[in-house]
């Protein structure tokens, strides 16, 4: 009998961590999770999901008007956002209790409440103590919110999910993944939205033309982009009023009634009692780890948005699965972070995997680029005025595909299988003999035969 209570503790009901803990009690191991809110962590409550379901609710908006070019007359179309976050939070609470039966099912022991590191090998929750073999953070991120004054007659995107009611004029701050898609969820759902970003274009990091193209797209829906600007700060309307007006570094003032920043997020590892136990920090505050996800406390291990790699679920339900097996299961599962595709919800939808054309340039002495715009055949009869825009980055010299980006309806679920072509170190001569399927917006990606200069 182990000298631990536990063999493996989790702190944090996350994506992760709910994946690691179910994988090493699936391994035989004695598995316990703490987690203080709903089981799920930031995908299910506050994220990925709701973020989701708000953005199908969003796209009706536009439905209802192509529509019109397909031969349908629709009716008086009125939102009710009360609604949707009631059918939202239905759905959630479903999700939080799937968590539940998953790690019943599994025979982990569920610990309602904030826990604490206090050693190398304790935890503790609600006064109670709980030893552990091994100790997995898996506390995820939180929301950074600039020091402007004002800052806190803003939102971030936990309240997004929970406002009273539809801001009627909107000012976001940021330029990244969550600033673009609830602009765009705010948008479609009748918000009147000004974007501020202090940089070019959107979306930084991922291939520059997804985030210009985006830009282009964006406005043309209504929305209001302010490039090379920030707010230096937020002032209340008066006494009564929900107004703020927002002061921009450019020298205007913009009214709002909600100001979203979207301005990153940070490891949450604040309180946890880390320092107690030796864990070495980054100099962003998240867990530094080495190859294993292993802390620099042997027993502490660390997955997920808290160690500040790569802040997507499917990451750290990846890296979960790597820890329980390495834990529990002779160790034989490996992670890459090669080529790991994502999408942007934005209207349009940004797909991508593998590198931008930026980074294809600083590695490879040829690239060739493929690109294709169009309109998609459904805008032929709605009208709509949206456009699509396709990228393909090429290593000339041994022709593999190195990224394959595009902005248009569904591109994640078109990135996703492209993504496996790119695992596959698929060559831009196989996309070529691969049978487009006809009439789709994904065929374009094997049939562009003409570099761009
Ligand atoms: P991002 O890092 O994507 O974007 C943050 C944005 O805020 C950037 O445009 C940044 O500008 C700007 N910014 C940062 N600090 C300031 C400041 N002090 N003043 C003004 N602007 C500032 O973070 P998000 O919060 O959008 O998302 C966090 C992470 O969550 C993402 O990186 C992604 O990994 C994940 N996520 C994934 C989603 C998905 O898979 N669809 C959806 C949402 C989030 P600059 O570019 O100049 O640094």
């Amino acid at each position: 009998m182990s000298q631990y209570d536990y063999d493996l503790f989790t702190i944090g009901g996350g994506s992760g961590g709910v994946r690691a803990s179910r994988f090493a009690a699936q391994y035989g191991a004695r598995v316990a999770i703490a987690e203080s809110k709903d089981l799920g962590g930031t995908c299910v409550n506050v994220g990925c999901i709701p973020k989701k379901l708000m953005s199908y609710s969003a796209h009706f908006h536009e439905d209802f008007v192509d529509a019109a070019g397909f031969g349908w007359t629709v009716g008086d179309s009125r939102f009710d956002w009360a609604a949707l976050i009631a059918s939202k939070d239905k759905e959630i609470a479903r999700l939080n209790g799937i968590y539940r039966k998953i790690l019943d099912g599994a025979r982990v022991d569920i610990i309602e409440g904030y826990a604490t590191i206090e050693d190398a090998h304790t935890v503790s929750v609600n006064g109670k103590r709980y030893t552990a073999a091994h100790i997995l953070v898996a506390t995820g991120g939180r929301p950074s919110v600039p020091a402007i004054p004002g800052k806190e007659l803003g939102i971030v995107s936990d309240d997004f999910f929970h406002l009273d009611a539809l801001p009627g004029r909107t000012v976001v701050l940021g330029g990244g993944y969550i600033a673009v898609e609830l602009a765009s969820i705010l948008n479609g759902l009748g918000s009147e939205v000004t974007l501020v970003y202090r940089g070019k274009h959107l979306l930084r990091g991922m291939d520059s033309e997804l985030g210009v193209f985006l830009a282009e797209e964006m406005r043309k829906k209504g929305m209001s982009i302010l490039f090379e600007n920030n707010i230096e700060a937020i002032e209340a309307g008066g006494a009564g009023s929900r107004v703020k007006h927002v002061r921009l570094s450019d020298g205007k003032t913009l009214d709002a009634d909600c100001v979203l920043f979207a301005t990153g997020r940070h490891a949450n590892t604040a309180g946890l009692g880390l320092d107690r136990a030796g864990v070495t920090l980054t100099d962003k505050g998240a867990v530094k780890v080495d190859g294993n996800f292993t802390s620099s406390v042997q027993s502490i291990h660390a997955i997920g948005d808290v160690i500040d790699r790569i802040a997507l679920t499917p990451v750290a339900l990846a890296e979960g699965m790597v820890v329980a097996a390495r834990l529990f299961h002779n160790g034989e599962r490996s992670l890459s972070y090669d080529n790991i595709p994502t999408a942007v919800f934005s209207h349009p939808n940004v797909g991508t995997v593998g590198l931008s054309e930026e980074d294809a340039r600083k590695k490879f002495a040829d690239v060739r680029l493929f690109k294709s715009e169009f309109k998609a055949l459904k805008h032929t009869l709605s009208g709509n005025a949206e456009r699509t825009f396709m990228k393909l980055v090429v290593d000339a010299q041994s022709d593999r595909v190195l990224g394959v980006h595009m902005v248009g309806a569904d591109a994640g679920e078109i990135i996703q299988g492209f993504a496996v072509a790119l695992q596959c170190g698929a060559t831009k001569a196989q996309f070529d003999a691969t049978i487009g399927i006809h009439p789709t917006s994904a065929e374009e990606f094997v049939t562009m035969r003409t570099p761009a200069a």
